[in-house]
Parts: C-alpha cells; sequence; structure tokens
C-alpha cells in the first residue's frame, strides 16, 4: 500500500469548493494521509471536481462539521498529533521558524473570519506565512500549499 505522510490537513473551516477542491490536489500530491471536509457532499460538486483533477479519488478523506472541530482535534491530540493551526495572530511562529512534528494536524481558517477563538486553546502552535505587500491575507489554499509543502520538504515519505 502506499506510503504516506502523517499530515491530516483540516479544511472543515472552509466554505468555497474552489478551495476544496484545490486542496485536494495538493495534499495527493504531496502524500498526506488525509483531508477532512465540512461535509463529503463536497465530492459531488462540479467545481470541487475540476479543481481536483482526479485527485480526490486517491486521496483519504473525511467529514467533521465546523461544530464538532473541537471533539475532533482534542481526540487526535491524545492520539499523538500535535494541533497546528495557520493564521496571522500576535502569538504566531514564522513559517520560516517552525520545526514540524512528524505527526500533525493542519488547521486551516475559514476565507473570511478565519480561526475561531473557541479552537486557540486546543492548538499545540500556530504559524503564519510572513507576507510583504498591502493585501490583508493570502487565498487559504495558497497558505496550506505552502505549509504542506514545508512539512513535505521537512519529513517527505517517498513512495
Ligand atoms: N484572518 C483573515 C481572513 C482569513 S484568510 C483576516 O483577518 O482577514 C483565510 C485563511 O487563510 C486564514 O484563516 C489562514 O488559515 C490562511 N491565511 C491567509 N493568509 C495567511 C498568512 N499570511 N499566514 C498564515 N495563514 C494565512
Amino acid at each position: 500500500p502506499r506510503k504516506r505522510n502523517d499530515l491530516i490537513v483540516v479544511a472543515s473551516l472552509i466554505d468555497r469548493m474552489p478551495n476544496l477542491g484545490g486542496l485536494s490536489r495538493t495534499c495527493e500530491i504531496f502524500n498526506a494521509s488525509r483531508l477532512v471536509l465540512p461535509s463529503l457532499s463536497a465530492v459531488s460538486d462540479d467545481t470541487f471536481k475540476a479543481l481536483s483533477m482526479h485527485a480526490f479519488k486517491w486521496l483519504p478523506m473525511s467529514e467533521v462539521a465546523p461544530a464538532l472541530l473541537p471533539a475532533y482535534l482534542f481526540g487526535l491530540r491524545e492520539q499523538g498529533y500535535a494541533i497546528i493551526g495557520i493564521e496571522q495572530t500576535a502569538n504566531s511562529v514564522s513559517i520560516e521558524q517552525f520545526e514540524w512534528p512528524v505527526r500533525s494536524v493542519l488547521v486551516l481558517g475559514a476565507e473570511i473570519t478565519g480561526i475561531p477563538q473557541n479552537l486557540y486553546p486546543l492548538l499545540d502552535a500556530c504559524i503564519e506565512i510572513p507576507q510583504f505587500g498591502v493585501t490583508r491575507s493570502l487565498n487559504v489554499h495558497v497558505s496550506g500549499a505552502l505549509a504542506i509543502w514545508e512539512y513535505t520538504r521537512q519529513h517527505a515519505v517517498k513512495e
């Protein structure tokens, strides 16, 4: 069987199909072990499928609704995963400095509102990507892709 990286990508807070479909493609290419969607019904959406380019067929996926996220993350933490949020906050660590634990869960924020306050106590770390322009934030799939690449660069499992 295919050997995957011990990286779980949590996209439960993301609403837009292009972002979810694009993430499924990035996760499959970089050998993430799982992509967590707000609902598996996304997989039958035409925009999701168009952006995924069939990648989702080769990627384990599951659904966790936003309301169930605290319990889900708590469970993964008990299994020994580090829960890593990606968000611009006063306490975030720069992605350039961050050393990824082998067993990591990457939590992405919602498109408009980011990571809600009630999830911060569950995070072992929050990382941010340094920005140099005027625009307030990166697209969430772009942010996720940069983080997944950085994890992969540090730990890549070759098949
Ligand atoms: N919190 C932003 C809006 C969210 S942007 C605001 O206040 O305007 C959508 C998501 O993309 C964020 O929740 C985060 O997960 C990710 N993101 C965007 N830019 C980022 C950056 N520079 N560093 C880390 N994450 C970023």
